[in-house]
């Protein structure tokens, strides 16, 4: 990335040229699906609302969200594109999600009766994406429960109250393509969707998300979810070499302070770290409240990329800061540190801190929050 001037302090920069290559990378593995990006935790901390526009202007043509909150800061965007919400307790108030044609997933009778009752305040029918719970055991209606549900919602539908749009669950091991317990979800989502079928219903089924979108075509069914590959980071864990995705997030914050050091000085909280020689040392502002976890370099081993060199962290990761030990190279007030990003110039990639982590590189892009950090986008349809 540039060393602009004009960049802020500490952001997260989001590449929508990649989000909209990714969903492409999508669109072409499952050419008989329509495609939901999934964009809910703010796009999985990349902005949820120009990640929905550059995914619809690349194909997508559902969007998934885990609340209603979610769901409806969307729509006050403006984005009108079909759109999921998933995760609700039995006594939220629905009626705002259904004027504002937001399609309601129900995990339960009680939570389908909460649903109608919104749709009778909104004064029009719910469009609902009954949820069965396949093997996940999580949400979703349990295979035992399932005709009950169905009698409910038929009842529901002949009333004008509702319309059945999908049957649908999700996966517990789609990171692992060859699990027995894939076919296993699916027969049941099929038991299920039959079963809807059988009354009259005309539902549509999904199931896969992303790690599924990739490698089981056979679960593709009407409709894929891929979330984390939207983002370009690879849900199989293949290196950035082998994967057909790009990362979309860079993570760089600009120097605040450089100084000279002299030898044996203590650097940072407890003195993990002290200077060998005389050193240059350069403050970053970013930390733990940023999303920087301060377990990344307990071994010592967090790097960044700074003035053309891949250069340590020392010293524990403070609050909203770290310091990089520069030696005697030339770094400036104002030089950009990438902590991670795509790994085209050397950098660290969030798969590289997962690593260090233990983690997930979902829970990394997750992790980097939108109050602190500021969010700017590049790339084509940036706006
Ligand atoms: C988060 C989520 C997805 C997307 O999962 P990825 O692994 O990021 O592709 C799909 N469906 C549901 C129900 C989810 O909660």
């Amino acid at each position: 990335m540039a060393d602009r001037p004009e960049s802020a302090r500490a952001e997260a920069v989001v590449d929508l040229d990649a989000i909209r290559h990714n969903v492409r990378v999508l669109r072409e593995g499952a050419p008989g699906a329509e495609l939901m990006a999934v964009v809910k935790a703010d796009g999985y901390g990349h902005g949820a609302v120009p990640v929905a526009r550059a995914a619809l202007a690349a194909g997508a043509s559902w969007l998934g969200v885990c609340t209603l909150e979610e769901a409806l800061d969307l729509r006050a965007a403006g984005i009108t594109a079909p759109l999921l919400s998933w995760l609700h307790l039995p006594d939220e108030d629905f009626t705002e999600a259904v004027a504002a044609d937001v399609d309601l997933s129900v995990s339960s009778r009680a939570h389908l009766a909460a649903v109608l009752a919104g749709a009778r305040r909104a004064g029009r029918a719910v469009r609902l994406h009954l949820k069965v719970d396949t093997g996940l055991s999580r949400s979703g209606v349990q295979p035992a429960d399932w005709a009950d549900l169905l009698d409910d919602a038929a009842k529901a539908v002949a009333e004008g109250e509702a319309e059945v749009v999908a049957v649908w669950s999700h996966l517990a091991c789609a990171d692992t393509p060859d699990h027995p317990s894939l076919d296993r979800q699916a027969a049941r989502l099929t038991a299920a969707w039959r079963a809807a079928c059988e009354r009259g219903l005309t539902p549509i089924r999904h199931l896969a998300n992303a790690a599924a979108t990739m490698t089981r075509p056979d679960l593709h069914f009407d409709l894929v979810r891929p979330g984390i590959a939207i983002y370009g980071l690879d849900p199989l864990d293949r290196p950035a070499a082998e994967s057909p995705l790009r990362p979309a997030m860079t993570l760089r914050a600009r120097v605040a302070l450089v100084k000279r050091v002299p030898a044996g000085e203590g650097v940072s909280y407890g003195h993990e770290w002290t200077t060998l020689r005389e050193t240059t040392l350069a403050l970053v502002p970013l930390g733990y409240a940023d999303g920087v976890p301060r377990r990344l370099n307990r071994e010592g081993r967090m790097r960044v990329l700074l003035a053309g060199a891949v250069r340590p962290v020392v010293g524990r990761v403070c609050m909203d800061q770290v310091v990089v030990d520069c030696g005697n190279d030339p770094v400036r007030e104002g030089d950009v540190a990438v902590l991670f990003g795509p790994g085209d110039h050397g950098e660290p990639t969030a798969q590289d801190w997962a690593d260090e982590l233990g983690t997930i590189h979902y829970e990394v892009v997750t992790g980097v929050h939108g109050n602190r950090v500021t969010r700017t986008t590049v790339g084509g349809g940036a706006r």
